[in-house]
C-alpha cells in the first residue's frame, strides 16, 4: 500500500510542535509495519540537513505555474522524505520559519499545488493521500477537481487543530490558477462565520473532499461538533460526521525515552527513576522541593493565564514552578517578560521563554508534575511525554487530556488506569483544588506517589496502537471503490484556466 504524507513539519528537521513529531513517529510505525510511506514537506531554509541520510535531487526542475521547483530525496532514520524547494520569487520557504508570514495562506497554498504537480509527472498510483491540517488541506479540492490524471484512491485528511483553518482571498486562489470565486459558496470554501462571506476557508476544503478525517483523540472527534470547539466549522462538521473518526496520538519512543536519551545526565528505567529525576534536579540545581513545571507553547490554547497563576498557587504550597514556554505573539511575549521580571532572584520559580529542545527532555526528567491547563487539547503530547519520563501530569479535562491522564481520586475509574490529576472547569480556583492534592500526595504519600510514576512509565503510549487504527482505516478507504466527490463544472473551468484558456 502506497501512502503519500503531505504536511508543514516532520520532527526533529523541521517542528514547531506536536505535528512534526506526529508525522516522524506515525510514518516511522508505519513503515516498519511494511507500508511504503513517504512524506513530502517545504525545503525550508533553516532545516539542519546534518541529521538526513542519502540527501540527493530527485527532480531537478519541475514547474508550478510559471515557477521552478526542485524536489529533493532523503531519509531520516527510516523515513523517506521528499523536500520540495520553491524557486518562487517570494521566497516562501526561505524566511528561517515554518510559520508566522503574513502570507502563510500564499505560502501554503503554493506547496500544496507544487506537491501535486511533482505527483503527477510521478504518474504513480497512490492508495492514500495523507493530508495534515490546513496547510496542505488545499490538495483535496485539487486532486478531485484539477488533477484529473493523478491516480488517488482515497483522501485522508487528519486535524490536529481546527482553531487553525486558513483563512485567505479569493486572490490567493486565483494566484495559484484555480478560479476562486467558484469555490465561494458555502457548500465548498466559503467561510462559514456569516460576517466572513468572502473569506476562503482552506481548512473547509480539506474537509469536504477527503474520503475520511481524523481528529487526533476521540473525545477531541466529538468536541469539534460542537461551536465551544469547533472554532465556527462545527456546523460543516457535523454535517461530515459520518466520515469522522478519532485517532489517539502516540509519542516517538525513540526521541523519548528516559532510559537512552542523549540530554540526561543520567538515563534512567522504572527502576531506577527517582535516582535518575535526583540527578537531573542536581545538575539544574532545582532543589528538593515538589516541582510543578509546564512545557509549551504560550497561547491562549493552552491557558496561559491559568499558567500564571499556578506560580503564587504552588508557592504558597511550598513547591517550585518552572515554565518553558515559546510564544510566537509580542503581546503576550511581552506581558511573560514583566512576570519573569517579577520573580527575578526568587530561587522557587524559573521562566525561560524560548524554544530549547534539550532542555525539554531534561525538564520532563526533572519535574514532578507537568501542569497542562489547555482551554481546548486536540491531543496534547506532553502529558504522555512526561509520563514515561516519571513524572506526574496534572490536567485540564479536555480533548485528548481527557483520553489519557485519569484522577488518582476517581472512583468510576478502575485502580489501575489512574494516572494523574484531573481538573474540569477552566478557572483558578478549579486547577488550585488539583494541584494542592498532588502536592498533598507528594509530601504524605510517597509510596502512593511511587506507584504512580511507575503506572506512568509502564504505560504504551507509543505509535503501536495508533499506527494499527490508521492502517485499518486506510485500507478501508482504499479498497472501497470510492466515488470522488467532484465539482464537474468547476473543474472544467479550473482546466481552462490552468492551460490559460
Ligand atoms: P502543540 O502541538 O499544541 O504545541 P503538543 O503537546 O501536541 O502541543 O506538542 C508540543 C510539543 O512541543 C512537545 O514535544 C513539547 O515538548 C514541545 N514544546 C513545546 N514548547 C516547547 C519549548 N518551549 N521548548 C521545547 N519544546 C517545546
Amino acid at each position: 500500500m502506497r501512502i503519500v504524507h503531505v504536511a508543514a513539519e516532520f520532527a526533529p528537521i523541521a517542528k514547531a510542535g506536536g505535528l512534526g513529531e506526529v508525522l516522524l513517529g506515525l510514518t516511522r510505525e508505519l513503515t516498519k509495519k511494511g507500508l511504503d510511506v513517504e512524506t513530502i514537506l517545504p525545503k525550508y531554509d533553516f532545516l539542519d540537513l546534518s541529521k538526513v541520510q542519502n540527501l540527493s535531487i530527485e527532480v531537478p526542475h519541475f514547474k508550478c505555474l510559471e515557477h521552478q521547483n526542485a524536489m529533493w530525496s532523503c531519509k531520516y532514520e527510516e523515513c523517506q522524505l521528499h523536500l520540495l524547494e520553491a524557486r518562487h520569487p517570494a521566497g516562501y520557504f526561505h524566511r528561517g520559519k515554518i510559520y508566522g508570514c503574513e502570507d502563510d495562506a500564499a505560502r501554503f497554498i503554493y506547496f500544496s499545488r507544487a506537491v501535486l504537480e511533482y505527483l503527477a509527472l510521478q504518474n504513480k498510483p497512490i492508495d492514500v493521500l495523507h493530508l495534515h491540517d490546513w496547510h496542505v488541506a488545499l490538495c483535496a479540492p485539487m486532486v478531485r477537481n484539477l488533477f484529473h490524471s493523478l491516480k488517488v484512491k482515497s483522501i485522508i485528511l487528519t486535524i490536529h487543530n481546527v482553531e487553525y483553518q486558513g483563512k485567505c482571498a479569493v486572490a490567493d486562489l486565483n494566484q495559484i490558477g484555480l478560479n476562486g470565486s467558484f469555490y465561494l459558496t458555502p457548500n465548498l470554501l466559503q467561510d462559514d462565520h456569516p460576517k466572513h462571506p468572502s473569506t476562503i476557508n482552506l481548512l473547509k476544503g480539506g474537509l469536504i473532499f477527503s474520503d475520511a478525517l481524523v481528529a487526533v483523540s476521540p473525545t477531541y472527534a466529538q468536541e469539534i461538533l460542537t461551536p465551544e470547539y469547533g472554532g465556527g466549522l462545527d456546523g460543516t462538521l457535523r454535517k461530515l460526521r459520518s466520515k469522522i473518526v478519532g485517532i489517539l496520538n502516540g509519542i516517538d519512543e525513540k526521541s523519548w525515552d528516559p532510559e537512552t536519551d542523549p540530554f540526561l545526565p543520567k538515563t534512567y528505567g522504572v527502576e531506577s527513576a527517582l535516582k535518575g529525576k535526583q540527578r537531573m534536579r542536581e545538575v539544574l540545581k532545582l532543589g528538593k522541593r515538589p516541582l510543578i513545571g509546564a512545557i509549551t507553547r504560550l497561547v491562549a490554547q493552552k491557558g496561559p493565564e491559568l499558567l500564571e497563576e499556578a506560580i503564587e498557587i504552588t508557592l504558597k504550597l511550598g513547591g517550585s514552578y518552572i515554565l518553558l514556554g515559546s510564544a510566537p505573539h509580542a503581546k503576550l511575549q511581552q506581558h511573560f517578560d514583566q512576570l519573569k521580571k517579577k520573580y527575578q532572584g526568587n530561587p522557587q520559580v524559573l521562566l525561560e521563554f524560548e524554544y530549547h529542545e534539550a532542555l525539554s527532555h531534561q525538564l520532563y526528567a526533572a519535574l514532578d508534575f507537568l501542569l497542562v491547563p489547555s482551554h481546548y487539547e486536540p491531543c496534547g503530547l506532553t502529558q504522555m511525554i512526561a509520563m514515561r519520563y516519571g513524572t506526574v501530569p496534572i490536567v485540564r479535562a479536555t480533548g485528548g487530556l481527557q483520553d489519557t491522564v485519569f484522577d488518582v481520586d476517581d472512583a468510576s475509574t478502575i485502580a489501575q488506569k489512574r494516572n494523574g490529576f484531573v481538573f474540569r472547569d477552566k478557572t483558578k480556583e478549579s486547577m488550585q483544588h488539583a494541584i494542592a492534592r498532588a502536592v498533598r500526595l507528594f509530601v504524605s504519600d510517597p509510596a502512593t506517589f511511587q506507584s504512580l510514576i511507575r503506572r506512568g512509565m509502564q504505560s504504551d503510549f507509543s505509535w503501536k496502537r495508533p499506527a494499527a487504527e490508521y492502517i485499518k482505516l486506510y485500507r478501508s478507504k482504499s479498497a472501497l471503490d470510492i466515488n470522488p466527490i467532484r465539482i464537474n463544472v468547476i473543474a472544467d473551468r479550473d482546466q481552462r484556466i490552468q492551460s490559460g484558456q
